[in-house]
């Protein structure tokens, strides 16, 4: 059975590999014209030898009929290879093309031998020698499909063996042991080139599959490197690159073209109340709006987060790139309907515009980031264009910057104090340390602009500790009972190594840990909750108090102030401003008075400019206070005067019956 099987494979076409019949049709069809030509040219020298001497039925038409069917042969095969075979075709060619080569085989043996009788030894001989030259050249030229080589040298090179060798002539039967021992070679020589043949098939289409599995992999690669996976925009590194081509490609003087960047407002809260498969679904969302807007003429990528990045391919002026961010914000403000719940979220947008904006591509985007930082700060869910009022800034940033890393903080930095007041006693009860840099090259700088360039220097701890160390100093020579806030920054909470050495400075000074008061602001709480909670329970174990400075004006909640060890809260100034004029800042002061009556907190409200504002607070139920009526920030010398009038205004207040409170507004 095996063997069977084995010799029908060999006359078989092999249909389950397609890529091995199209290979073999394809060599086969170039060999087909020099396998006619062969017969054709050894038929029509047969022909010729004979013509005269056989008749001409034999040497002129049935070679003609066979030429014929030949030359149609040729041209068949010619055509299907200029228009190129498909799987079925070459199956179907190959097929007949066996069964064909036999016919053929028989048809020209049967002349053959026909012609034989005809003509003198050398014709006879010639016969003899015509098929044996031709059957080899054809065998070779079938050498890409074996069944036809196979059948052709059975057809031809038996009959012809036992003709020639059965013919008693010596020269014929030495000339047949020749022929047969070269056709046996010739089909070991076929089998093996055969075996040759599919398997460079196999390995040519093993090769082929690996390069189509490398340039997957690798497709797969450049969008993994590429896209985002959660919405499928370009990724940041994507809007960078695209960056730069534009910039490669831009032309002098032409092209101007425009950065955006967006922020959402308001993802956040939704992102931590609903969970990251809501926040998930909001930003494919608004991923989906930028992208659909203007008919996608903008290239928009999310560059992580809620922050997208936009390439704008056009010469627009200011007042166009004014209507472009309304359009876009208008876009972005419209409510999210989401799985329950709708999401009031809206987008702030810096614009940066090629080249007035910047020239590289990092220059685009930090500016473009800046105008951000300012749309966010000055009016949520709008857009602002980098200007040059913004650059102006970014060099005075940068100078401030400078000279901070050059500073000797030790020398420049000093703390000034400003009271603290509680009027139910009428008396200071301690007083809040803020820093003072008077920079060897600028001059004084604000605290609000220095301690923001320590935090983006990544030298804020360093400011903290020397101004711990002079406050402490100072607080030492203070009365018992005075106390002192002392402001850290968020990135002090975020470090834990900062956070240790505040706690050992404190440790190491004469300084009652309870006489102190760290204050922290609630991006702090926003940035890392959880570390901040950390910090403020290690400030708690030293014996020192906790206390949330600017209360109202950031993200933190009722949930956070619960959750967190504080002992105290400072309304922020902004709300005590307008107290008597807003109705809303008056029922926030209010709302946060009640707040911390219920927890248990003390509640420091900051910012008191008038004897009206004092009232106001008064009637809400307030009484510690702090501000610019009290005392402005003063330098630590003036502290023992100050705090030595309040006491004898206290007694002569006392002494002329008069309201204890008046008393500190006299010292200040
Ligand atoms: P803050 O912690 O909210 O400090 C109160 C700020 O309000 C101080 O500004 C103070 O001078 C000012 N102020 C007090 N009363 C009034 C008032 O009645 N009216 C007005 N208009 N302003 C009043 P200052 O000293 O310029 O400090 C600004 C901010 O800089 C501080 O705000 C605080 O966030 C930061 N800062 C100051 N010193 C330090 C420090 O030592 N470390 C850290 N991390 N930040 C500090
Ligand atoms: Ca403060
Ligand atoms: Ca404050």
């Amino acid at each position: 059975m095996p063997i069977l099987s084995k010799v029908l494979a060999v006359f078989s076409v092999p249909g389950d590999r397609p890529e091995l019949l199209l290979a073999q049709a394809k060599a086969f069809s170039r060999q087909i014209p020099l396998l006619y030509f062969i017969l054709l040219a050894n038929a029509a020298a047969l022909s010729y030898t004979h013509f005269g001497s056989a008749p001409a039925y034999l040497t002129v038409y049935f070679p003609s009929a066979l030429a014929v069917v030949c030359i149609a042969r040729v041209v068949f095969w010619w055509r299907s290879r200029r228009k190129g075979l498909t799987v079925k075709q070459a199956k179907r060619l190959l097929m007949g093309t066996t069964p064909l080569a036999a016919v053929l085989g028989i048809g020209f043996v049967a002349w053959s031998f026909a012609l034989f009788p005809y003509g003198d030894a050398h014709q006879q001989a010639h016969v003899f020698f015509y098929m044996a030259i031709t059957v080899i050249g054809c065998i070779f030229c079938l050498m890409h499909l074996r069944s036809a080589a196979f059948l052709l040298a059975g057809v031809v090179v038996v009959p012809m063996t036992l003709f020639f060798g059965s013919s008693g002539q010596p020269v014929f039967m030495a000339i047949t042991i020749n022929i047969v021992l070269v056709t046996l070679a010739m089909i070991a020589i076929l089998i093996r080139h055969y075996q040759e043949f599919t398997d460079l098939i196999a390995t040519k289409k093993a090769l082929m599959e690996k390069n189509a599995q490398s340039r997957r992999l690798s497709d797969e690669n450049y969008r993994l490197a590429n896209l985002d996976s959660l919405t499928a925009l370009p990724n940041r590194r994507r809007f960078l690159e695209e960056l730069d081509d534009r910039l490669a490609r831009v032309q002098p003087g032409a092209g101007n073209f425009l950065v955006g960047m967006i922020d959402l407002d308001g993802f956040k809260p939704v992102n931590d109340a609903f969970g990251h498969a809501v926040g998930d679904k909001l930003l494919v969302q608004v991923a989906g709006r930028v992208t659909n807007f203007q008919d996608g003429r903008l290239f928009v990528a999310r560059l992580g987060g809620d922050e997208f990045g936009l390439i704008v391919d056009e010469d627009l002026d200011n007042s166009e790139i004014e209507h472009l961010g309304a359009q876009l914000c208008d876009a972005l403000s419209e409510p999210y309907v989401l799985p329950d719940v709708i999401a009031p979220v809206a987008g702030s947008i810096g614009f940066c515009r090629y080249p007035d904006g910047g020239r590289t591509a990092e220059e685009l985007f930090e500016r473009a980031d800046y105008a951000l930082y300012h749309a966010k700060r000055a009016q949520r869910g709008s857009a602002i264009l980098f200007s040059d009022q913004h650059s102006d800034e970014i060099k005075a940033l940068n100078r401030v910057e400078n000279a901070l890393r050059e500073a000797d903080l030790e020398v420049e930095l000093r703390p000034v104090f400003q009271p603290i007041v509680d009027m139910e006693i009428g008396r200071t009860i301690g007083f809040e340390s803020l820093a003072r840099w008077d920079s060897s090259k600028l001059g004084p700088v604000p605290p609000a602009v220095f301690i923001a360039a320590a935090e983006r220097l990544g030298i804020v701890s360093n400011v903290t500790e020397v101004l711990a160390r002079k406050v402490l100093r100072n607080v030492n020579t203070w009365p018992m009972d005075m106390r002192v806030s002392f402001n850290l920054s968020a990135k002090d909470i975020a470090s834990p190594e900062t956070v240790d050495r505040v706690i050992s400075i404190v440790r190491a000074s004469c300084v009652q840990p309870h006489r102190i008061d760290f204050e922290i602001t609630e991006t702090a709480l926003v940035n890392d909750f959880v570390q901040a909670k950390k910090a403020l329970h290690a400030i708690r174990k030293l014996g020192a108090k906790t206390s949330l400075d600017d209360f109202g004006t950031g993200y933190s909640s009722l949930s956070h102030v619960r959750q967190l060890p504080l002992d105290k809260l400072k309304i922020d100034r902004s709300f005590v401003s307008d107290i008597e004029t807003d109705q809303a800042s008056r029922d926030i002061v209010k709302a946060v008075l009640d707040l911390c009556r219920n927890l248990r907190f003390e509640c420091v409200v900051e910012g008191v400019e008038t004897e009206a504002q004092v009232e106001m607070v008064r009637d809400l139920g307030g009484h510690v206070m702090q501000g610019y009526l009290f005392a402005k920030p003063m330098r630590p010398e003036e502290i023992s005067d100050y705090l030595t009038a309040e006491r004898q205004n206290l007694r002569c207040a006392v002494s002329h019956s008069d309201e204890p409170r008046d008393a500190v507004r006299k010292a200040g």
